[in-house]
């Protein structure tokens, strides 16, 4: 597969140099590839329920032709998914689809436990370590420190903002060992962000050392996120004359959005055949998107803190890869775009158990929220010309194309829920008054000592550190 750059479509690259550099760093643009092949036709058409691992293989397999064989292939998916996605009906029209079933119990675990692999692979022949760096606001530094522990040559360095993480969270970060390590710095996410940044232009660090990124921007964890929108939808259109008594409903993925990387995985699998009739953007108070589709402005912004904290991203980085894929009317005519602030968080998690008993997290509270809205007279009310005041919690007004489905109640909400509710207790239990379970392998992490490294949010000290220990 060729792949191409957002910003300059002169460019062209193989998929080892698109995983191994992250980002075109001469143009600042994100790779994608030139093409999204249609799956074969055997399993879109299949009645049958789909097997997640086949699903996956038949995905990937366009993407790394060429470059790695498909055996290989074979044992780097049968490797990395050792679990899979669950799709749970909670009512008549309504199904979650958890993601949280891997080692860290959120969604990233599926883009970063493949990413690891083929970096792996790719790096096979090389004698030197390639160190990694990553900034993260929570979730994205412990998915990606499970993903590449233990795996041979390549080293990982974790910047996280000291406190302003869930407790969990923090564990999860600060209890790596080996090849792992955090830097629990003295400031904000961004903050963090930034130390990453400059070292990545840092010419005397980058001659020493092979540097690489591995955040969402990243194509090889944004093309695994694709297989379960591809195997959810085929699972869920093969049990709709069953369990929704619908024979051919319109499925509508609503995805709690921060960077967008797993929107735009949903994009990938449709392009490639998946049965989605369309989507819902659903982020917190961070509202820079849904004002994109309501304004047709697109202004990034700081990014303000709340409950659904996985979410906080006030300038999403595909934000790059949507416009380059989409015009601005294709985007409003595919999604229904949502927003809510932290007290509809806590609605969300107390309504959809009262409703459906369902403990929910509060990324996923965001999309109940905006599902349980647009089925119960939300789109209704669109269609009829209602103008939403974009500034305010609710949908933005446009229409999308798949409004007529839900008029007609002939479409399946599939919710993604992102998280363990267990990740973020507190919250939950504020909006429900009880703790939810915490699954075993996150309370062992809770009894292990507390190995992060301080940092001041000082460029110096950290470069300092990397020159004494990469
Ligand atoms: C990262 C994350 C999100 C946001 O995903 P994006 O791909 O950045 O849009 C949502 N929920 C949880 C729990 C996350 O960890």
């Amino acid at each position: 597969m060729i792949y191409t750059d957002t910003r300059d479509s002169s460019v062209k690259v193989d998929f080892k140099t698109a995983v191994i550099n992250g980002m075109n760093s001469k143009t600042g643009g994100l790779y994608i590839p030139v093409e999204f092949p249609r799956m074969p036709e055997s399993i879109l058409q299949s009645k049958i329920e789909p097997s997640f691992r086949t699903v996956a293989l038949e995905m990937a397999k366009p993407y790394c032709a060429g470059e790695i064989p498909d055996e290989d292939l074979d044992a780097i998916i049968q490797d990395a998914y050792p679990f899979i996605s669950k799709l749970n009906q909670i009512d008549p029209s309504t199904y979650v689809l958890e993601l949280f079933h891997g080692p860290t119990c959120a969604f990233k675990d599926f883009g970063a436990r493949f990413m690891a692999r083929v970096m792996s692979y790719f790096n096979r022949e090389n004698k030197d370590n390639l160190h990694i760096l990553v900034a993260t606001s929570g979730d994205t530094g412990s998915a990606v420190g499970s993903a590449f522990h233990n795996v041979p040559g390549i080293d990982v360095t974790i910047l996280y903002p000291e406190g302003k993480i869930s407790p969990l969270q923090e564990k999860q970060l600060s209890t790596f060992t080996g090849n792992v390590r955090a830097l629990k710095v003295k400031g904000t996410f961004d903050d963090c962000q930034k130390l990453v940044k400059t070292a990545f232009v840092d010419n005397e660090l980058r001659s020493k050392f092979r540097l690489s990124s591995a955040n969402s921007i990243n194509i090889s964890r944004l093309l695994p996120q694709g297989f379960y929108y591809m195997y959810a939808s085929l699972l869920a259109k093969a049990k709709a004359p069953v369990s929704n008594k619908m024979q051919d409903p319109a499925i509508i993925m609503t995805v709690p959005s921060g960077n967008f990387g797993n929107l735009t995985s949903g994009l990938i699998a449709q392009k490639m055949g998946a049965p989605i009739a369309g989507f819902v953007a659903a982020t917190n108070s961070n509202r820079t998107i849904p004002d994109w589709i309501a304004t047709g402005k697109y202004e990034a912004r700081p990014s303000v803190e709340t409950y659904a904290n996985a979410m906080d991203v006030g300038a999403p980085s595909n934000y790059e890869r949507i416009a380059a894929m989409y015009s601005l009317d294709e985007v409003r005519s595919m999604f229904a775009s949502y927003w809510t602030d932290n007290d509809g968080i806590i609605n969300g998690i107390q309504e959809c158990h009262k409703k459906t008993g369902y403990v929910i997290d509060p990324h996923g509270a965001i999309a109940w929220k905006a599902w349980d809205e647009i089925r119960n007279g939300g789109m209704e009310a669109l269609v009829k010309g209602a103008k939403n005041d974009f500034t305010k919690p609710g949908l933005t007004s446009n229409v999308p194309s798949w409004a007529k489905e839900i008029i007609n109640k002939n479409a399946v909400g599939i919710l993604l829920e992102t998280a363990d509710p267990a990740k973020f207790g507190a919250t939950v239990k504020q909006a429900i008054g009880k703790d939810p379970v915490i699954p075993e392998r996150l309370q062992k992490i809770m009894n292990l000592p507390d190995q992060a490294i301080p940092m001041e949010n000082d460029y110096n000290k950290f470069k300092d550190w990397l020159m004494a220990t990469l």
